[in-house]
């Protein structure tokens, strides 16, 4: 059964209603547009959203303002420039390292990423490498580096993975933690 959406509009603040079949209410905020959106059980009633959303008054005003400060970020734009920096950086790492994990990328790209640091494709050999590490300090890079290159030995995150890691790079749970910080 396909969801049915409605709308409903709680203390001034449009809710954009999706019932389905799931068990339990969810709230989130619409990242396009900025909106509250319940996911509910088919048979909720509307009182019992109502309530529902009302409920979670401090959770919501601090998801608007996360939203709203997200949004006034300016963004960066990378230069001609700025990718040959990255690319000569990318490619200097890359030397320093591939001796020590023991393995050769094919090749590599930088590319403006919205949701990774770095990517391997395991078949090819060829990895890509996210611009907005240039702003980051070296060890940022030289991580993502070596987690790419590791993955040339294990594909997924299993313990043989990080095995692999560790040998190489043994502070990266430190490097690792203040990368998510800043995704
Ligand atoms: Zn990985």
């Amino acid at each position: 059964m396909k969801p049915r959406e409605s709308v409903l509009t709680v203390d001034g603040r449009t809710v954009l209603v999706q019932r389905k079949s799931i068990k339990n209410m969810y709230l989130r905020v619409d990242q396009q547009t900025g909106w509250l959106k319940v996911s509910a059980p088919r048979f909720t009633s509307d009182l019992a959203i109502v309530g529902f959303v009302r409920g979670r008054e401090a959770w919501i005003e601090k998801a608007l303002a996360n939203e709203k400060q997200k949004a006034s970020q300016p963004v960066r734009t990378f230069s001609a420039a700025d990718r040959r920096a990255f690319r000569a950086k990318c490619a200097a790492s890359l030397e320093r390292w591939q001796p020590l994990v023991g393995r050769r990328a094919s090749g590599f790209s930088v590319r403006d990423m919205k949701t990774r640091w770095g990517s391997c494709n395991t078949r090819t050999g060829h990895l890509n490498f996210n611009l907005k590490l240039l702003d980051l300090p070296q060890e940022c890079l030289d991580y993502v580096v070596v987690h790419e290159l590791c993955h040339l030995w294990v594909n997924g995150h299993s313990k043989a993975f990080w095995t692999h890691v560790e040998r190489v790079y043994p502070d990266w749970r430190r490097v690792r933690k203040e990368l998510r910080k800043r995704q």
